[in-house]
């Protein structure tokens, strides 16, 4: 293929991504937006393997790697639950700063093209750079799989002083960069590289450490724009116009994602990221029955009466979180929600926007389960609404729904809008136990008077309610 070929493939795939991310920010075409970029990505990758600057004795290395990470990708794909994508979606980000790493110090050792004066100093700073980047989203992704799948906790990693630590890393990292870009030789220039790299990576576990579990879906979104930012790095070294172009429109994507999310948790960016909200009490683990501590009486209700609730109800709103998912009883949800408005009953969904253990995870859910979009609502559309909701059911939802939030400003999730479900004339809070949610912080909407609790794995409880409804 030639050059000018590649090029123009190349800016059909930058199309198709920037068509692809429209698509995918609207439930109902995002099906289309996926699609775009399953054929942008795919024309990406011929054009890259069949361009000019693949031999023909490379092609055959680049289709045994095509393979091989193809295959581990199928397998994953096959084998991880629903739950378990945020923790895949942070273990890919990491990849994506393995790669950038691992590609600036292939483009460092490889002397085959003489880069003389200035040129040397760009591409020098082009992989000192895209090294930093990457390493920090490397090991931070790491650190946030840690805490996303529960083997690391929730509670901040505070160190003392740690801002100075931060700094002091930031001027030494500075400093290497002067060594590195003197350094006269590839040998030289190694020691100084190989320091940032380890800096950059102990940075990367201290700045995800050292934020508090409430915090997390920022960090997430955050370590997305990251993994843009070190694909476009790479895309300089490698002077690959497409990874330029691709790695920017992931990075601001997440940025604004980043931003969007800090919104919805009433957060300020910079504070999130120099660490430390959430710092209140411990994450614990979902099942512990012991987690939270009693605050009064929590008023249990069997799935036969709150069947009754839902069927002499005019308004019903259903209230997702990571429960729902861990349960699998989405599809429950929609034949409940049919049966209900069968009966007349105007049902609708209030989505948090940190619902779940990533951006837009109930939603996935729920159009998964064939839940119609308009009666999809976000926060903003339907809080105003819950004092004319007759039931509001929230299923394996928790800290989104914890009037701590707006009682309590010693809280860890002080200041968080939350879904205000107490607000409605009855609420019905489904889970297994007293267990606190992700945030790790006690819920005193379990002890409001106008709350029942309907103890249970929630698939298993809706079946029940679902078999009432109809009977
Ligand atoms: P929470 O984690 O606050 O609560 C989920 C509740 O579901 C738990 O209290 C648990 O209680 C219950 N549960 C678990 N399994 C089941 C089951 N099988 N059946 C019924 N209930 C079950 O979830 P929310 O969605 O309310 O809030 C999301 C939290 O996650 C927020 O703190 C957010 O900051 C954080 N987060 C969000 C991310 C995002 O991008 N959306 C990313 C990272 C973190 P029990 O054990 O008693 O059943």
């Amino acid at each position: 293929m030639s050059q000018s070929l590649a090029t123009v493939a190349y800016l059909g795939a930058a199309i198709l991504f920037i068509l692809s991310l429209g698509g995918l920010s609207n439930p109902e075409t995002s099906r289309r937006g996926n699609l775009f970029g399953i054929i942008g990505m795919a024309l990406a990758v011929l054009a890259t393997v069949f361009g000019p600057r693949v031999s023909s004795s490379g092609i055959a290395w680049i289709v045994i790697a095509l393979v091989i990470g193809g295959g581990v990708g199928l397998y994953a794909a096959k084998v991880v639950k629903m739950t378990q994508m945020p923790e895949l979606v942070a273990l890919m980000h990491s990849l994506v700063g393995l790669a950038a790493c691992l590609v600036g110090f292939a483009s460092y050792v490889d002397t085959s093209t003489p880069y003389q004066g200035a040129e040397k100093v760009i591409h020098e700073v082009e992989i000192y750079i895209g090294i930093l980047i990457g390493a920090v989203t490397f090991s931070g992704s790491l650190i946030a799989f840690g805490k996303l799948n529960g083997k690391i906790g929730g509670k901040p990693l505070l160190l003392p002083a740690r801002h100075w630590l931060n700094l002091a890393a930031l001027l030494i990292v500075v400093w290497l960069g002067r060594v590195f870009i003197h350094a006269d030789s590839v040998g030289g220039g190694m020691l100084p590289l190989l320091v940032m790299t380890a800096i950059a990576l102990l940075f990367g576990v201290h700045m995800v450490m050292a934020i508090g579990g409430a915090d997390m879906p920022v960090v997430v979104s955050m370590l997305n724009s990251y993994s843009g930012w070190a694909a476009a790095a790479t895309g300089f070294m490698l002077s690959n116009d497409l990874l330029i172009v691709t790695g920017a429109l992931v990075g601001s994507s997440g940025a604004i994602l980043s931003y969007i999310m800090c919104q919805a948790m009433n957060r300020n960016f910079i504070s999130v990221i120099a660490g430390g909200f959430g710092s209140g009490a411990p994450a614990k683990k979902s099942g512990d029955a012991a987690a939270a501590e009693p605050q009064g009486e929590a008023m249990p209700i069997t799935a036969a009466e709150t069947a009754e609730l839902l069927r002499d109800a005019k308004n019903v709103v259903i209230v997702p979180g990571y429960g729902m998912a861990v349960a699998q009883a989405q599809h429950t949800v929609n034949e409940i929600t049919r049966t209900l408005r069968d009966k007349g009953v105007n049902v609708r969904f209030a989505i948090h926007p940190v619902a779940g253990r990533m951006p837009g995870h109930m939603n996935v859910l729920l159009a998964e389960a064939k839940v119609p979009y308009d009666i999809v609502m976000e926060m903003d559309e339907i809080n105003e609404d819950f004092p004319d909701t007759d039931v509001a059911m929230v299923i394996g939802a928790n800290d989104i729904v914890n009037p701590a939030a707006q009682d309590d400003p010693a809280s860890p999730i002080a200041g968080m809008p939350v879904l205000e479900v107490w607000k409605a004339r009855h609420s019905i809070v489904m889970k297994r136990s007293m267990a606190s949610g992700y945030a790790g912080v006690d819920n005193p909407l379990f002890y409001k008077d106008n709350n029942r609790m309907l103890f249970g794995d929630a698939k298993k409880m809706l079946d029940e309610v679902l078999g009432a409804l109809k009977a």
